[in-house]
């Protein structure tokens, strides 16, 4: 039997609770790993809080990443005592996920824990980081440089615009952290962020094209400010888009991509394929500046993850949430 945070459904009521599991209760797959560290992720609160149908298989263990210790593995590039990192694949909503001291997965969703990172600063890193290093790379691709001009980061406070801001600023780039938090103006400053911008500028009426402002943008929120934000952007400008903090629609207009060119880059770490995940991981573990990654995560044990779900919801985290789950 190990330690579960465990998710259940009965007669449409959802129910969360820590208790045990037993090991003949793990599902599939070629690989068993003890987990050391998971984390907790926006979709991870709208998971557990029951916000959002995150969870498709009942009962669900939720964590949408880890980091672990191989202890079993039927898996030709996998033997025990390997360091693995999981993020994605359905791992919390389809199949069991991180926040259990046990998770059985298919070898071939695994990445090696890259060289110069501890399993708590991958954990660090997670989900958040992995998809802002997909989100930096996306701008890359469609021809952003530092030499462009501003990035405007949303929901810079939060554990995606977190990373996004120090990996931005450490590649040169002048970073607009976009908030509706003015206290953590000190804390985006200290990720490298060079000016601060409230969210209410890019949450009101949104007008087909505004003021040219940024060269890109990394985007967490979706709706009105997602379409703002298209709106303030330069001739020739992308946005990688990731999220829906704000909402999953998106009021917006062709009028940036036909009249200025602009890009939308969708981003999605989820079923992203295994050659471009260990590219955004290996670039992360040797570019991130790991001082300030450690500044940037709160530790929760297993036995506070469902109390601190809702903060979540409530835009009351700040950074990144890691669990020590061993
Ligand atoms: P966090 O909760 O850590 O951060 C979200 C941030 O968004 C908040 O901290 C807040 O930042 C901002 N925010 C909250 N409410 C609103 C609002 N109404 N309007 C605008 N901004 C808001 O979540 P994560 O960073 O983990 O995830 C961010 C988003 O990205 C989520 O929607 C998540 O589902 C998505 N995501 C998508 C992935 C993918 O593969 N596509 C992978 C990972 C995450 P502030 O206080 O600074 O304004």
């Amino acid at each position: 039997m190990f330690d579960a945070i465990v998710i259940d459904k009965s007669d449409d009521k959802q129910t969360v609770s820590l208790t045990q599991a037993g090991a003949d209760q793990l599902p599939e797959g070629d690989v068993t790993v003890d987990v050391a560290w998971s984390t907790l992720n926006y979709k991870d609160a709208l998971a557990i809080t029951g916000s959002a149908p995150v969870v498709r298989k009942f009962p669900m263990v939720p964590g949408i990443d880890f980091a672990g210790i191989v202890t079993d593995s039927q898996h030709p590039d996998y033997t025990p005592g390997d360091k693995v990192i999981l993020n994605g694949w359905g791992v919390g909503e389809t199949h069991w996920g991180g926040l259990a001291k046990q998770a059985r997965v298919k070898g071939d969703w695994l990445v090696p824990l890259p060289d110069g990172i501890s399993m708590r600063q991958a954990m660090e890193i997670g989900t958040a980081g992995y998809t802002a290093m997909l989100c930096v790379q996306a701008l890359e691709a469609n021809g952003v440089t530092p030499d462009s001009g501003p990035i405007a980061v949303t929901g810079a406070a939060g554990g995606v615009g977190s990373v996004a801001t120090v990996l931005l600023a450490n590649r040169g780039y002048k970073v607009a952290a976009v908030t509706g938090r003015a206290s953590e103006a000190d804390y985006l400053k200290g990720l490298g962020a060079s000016e601060i911008i409230d969210r209410e500028e890019l949450s009101g009426k949104v007008r087909p094209l505004n003021k040219e402002r940024f060269a890109g943008g990394v985007d967490v929120a979706g709706s009105t400010v997602l379409a703002n934000l298209l709106s303030m952007m330069q001739y020739g400008g992308t946005v990688a888009a990731c999220g829906l903090a704000a909402g999953m629609d998106l009021p917006s207009s062709v009028a940036p991509f036909i009249l200025r060119g602009v890009t939308l880059a969708g981003v999605d770490s989820v079923m992203c394929p295994a050659k471009k995940r260990r590219a955004a991981w290996d670039a992360l573990a040797k570019e991130l500046d790991l001082s300030k990654l450690g500044g940037l995560a709160v530790e929760v044990p297993l036995s506070e993850v469902i109390a601190t779900a809702p903060k979540f919801l409530d835009g009351q985290i700040r950074g990144r949430v890691v669990v020590p789950v061993a």
